[in-house]
């Protein structure tokens, strides 16, 4: 008999986090939608059962430490361990913005959810990924993140100063690294994904894709196959994305 994986995803109720859900039970994955609101979260669960796919849904909120560490006993109690974490859970705020405008309190909620929220869960997670005989850990980060083309004039990236939401992703990419450092040799890979300019809530549904296509490259990454697994990189769908 075939390993059944389970998968949590948090901030599954819509967006690339709904699409990665349903990409990832269609390859048969045991999926847990993570949301901070059970009616969102009821409506998600809806919207993949009316496709034939089973899901079920898991209070979890970034915000919310908590609920995080519930969310990780409920886990630990049904299942015993977790073969995928996708953290997917992302804010943008309106009164981010350059560095000499932005709100410090909008800078402050988007790295609370998007960094420490994401270390959270991760943290409260690593237990039963530890447990599972290959695990997959993606972090959903942004093209936005690198040092290295918002630095570059020739970068279409150059421009979009948003100082919250970059250096909170940059913060990702850095949990990324040092986590894959810490888990060498482990069972557990780790790796940052850049989705592409998608056209969800978040951008205002300004993008180039669909959630449905930038939820392709977060799913691959969370079935990578094999023991030696690439870990600690950073990718986008043309391929390494600089730091
Ligand atoms: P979205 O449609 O706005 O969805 C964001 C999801 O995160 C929602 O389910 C939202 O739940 C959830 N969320 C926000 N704060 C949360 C919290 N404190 N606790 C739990 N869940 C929370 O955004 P998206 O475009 O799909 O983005 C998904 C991820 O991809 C984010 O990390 C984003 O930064 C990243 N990304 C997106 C793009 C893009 O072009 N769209 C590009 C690069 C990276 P509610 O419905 O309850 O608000």
């Amino acid at each position: 008999m075939t390993h059944q994986r389970i998968a949590l995803v948090t901030g599954a109720n819509k967006g690339i986090g709904l699409e990665i859900a349903r990409q990832l039970a269609q390859h048969g994955v045991t999926v847990l939608i993570g949301a901070r609101d059970a009616a969102r979260a009821a409506a998600a669960v809806a919207d993949l059962a009316a496709q034939g796919l089973t899901v079920q849904s898991l209070a979890i909120d970034l915000d919310d430490h908590a609920s995080i560490a519930a969310a990780a006993r409920t886990i630990d109690a049904r299942y015993g361990r977790l073969d995928i974490l996708v953290n997917n859970a992302g804010i943008v705020d309106g009164a981010d913005g350059p560095p000499s405008l932005a709100g410090p309190d909008a800078v402050r909620r988007i790295m609370d959810t998007n960094f420490i929220g994401t270390l959270a869960v991760t943290q409260a997670m690593l237990p039963l990924l530890r447990k599972a005989p290959a695990a997959r850990i993606v972090n959903l980060s942004s093209s936005l993140a690198s040092l290295t083309l918002n630095g570059d004039p020739a970068s279409p990236y150059y421009d979009a100063r948003l100082i919250g939401y970059n250096a909170s992703k940059a913060a990702v990419n850095m949990l990324t690294v040092q986590l894959a450092q810490e888990l060498r040799g482990s069972a557990v890979v780790v790796n940052a994904v850049s989705p592409g300019y998608v056209r969800t809530d978040l951008t205002g549904h300004r993008g180039f894709m669909s959630a449905e296509e930038g939820a392709r490259l977060p799913v691959h990454y969370a079935l990578l196959a094999g023991h030696d697994a690439v870990s600690g990189t950073f990718v986008e769908a043309s391929g390494v994305t600089p730091w």
